[in-house]
């Protein structure tokens, strides 16, 4: 089964191949990046939920990919992820991406972050990750999944590996945040990874291998 992924975000596109390789569903999927693919095109994320942005990117593809989507076998997955911090009302949420700007620059969106919660104390630095996963296959039929990662904020950036808001996000349970964790263990964690399972199940029972 091919799987085309319909992000722009070459970080993501390794960590879903990861999660390919190692599930479930191993050896039964091949992750195709929108890149490999001829590129994503631009989707303005305004819909207002998760679910409704990552249908619009999955919808997108699709279109682009028009006549060389052939096959029983072909599906095309999009994602929609933020950080939701307790103490800001549930922001960044679904703006995460451009909360310091429209740029999406991860950097500025992490400093934005850690200045916000400067005076805020230990016990309400509560936050969770969100990934809505959304799949659309060979026949048009949509189907969602959702994956939540609880936990809460270091006080500063911390590690060296991941993404976005990774340096300063700590899992439940945890003391490391998830860039100090690297990619292997957080994909056990993480809301990605937790969206991945629903969706494997799902795939599963239609026997797609
Ligand atoms: P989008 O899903 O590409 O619209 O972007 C979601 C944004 O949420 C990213 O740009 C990051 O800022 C943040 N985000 C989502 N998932 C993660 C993650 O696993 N680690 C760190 N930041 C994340």
């Amino acid at each position: 089964m091919k799987l085309y992924l319909a992000s722009g975000n070459a970080h993501k596109a390794q960590e879903f191949q990861a999660l390919a390789d190692a599930g479930a569903l191993r050896g039964a999927l091949e992750v195709v990046s929108a890149r490999a693919a001829g590129g994503m095109p631009h989707v303005d994320e305004d819909t207002g939920t998760f679910a409704g942005n990552a249908r619009k990117k999955a919808l997108a593809l699709r279109a682009k990919l028009g006549a060389s989507l052939t096959g029983a076998d072909t599906w095309v997955l999009a994602d929609d992820s933020g950080l939701c911090v307790d103490a800001l009302g549930g922001a960044p949420g679904v703006e995460s991406a451009y909360y310091a700007g429209p740029r999406g620059d991860g950097a500025a969106n992490l400093a934005k972050l850690v200045e916000a919660m400067r005076d805020v104390p230990a016990e309400k630095r509560g936050a969770y990750f969100v990934c809505v996963l959304f799949l659309i296959g060979p026949d048009g039929a949509e189907h969602v999944f959702e994956g939540r990662c609880p936990g809460r904020l270091a006080r500063e950036p911390r590690g060296g590996g991941g993404f976005g808001y990774d340096p300063l996000f700590v899992s439940a349970g945890y003391e490391s945040t998830f860039s100090e964790l690297g990619d292997a263990e957080k994909n056990k964690l993480s809301h990605r990874g937790q969206a991945w399972i629903a969706m494997s199940r799902f795939l599963d029972t239609i026997k797609i291998h």
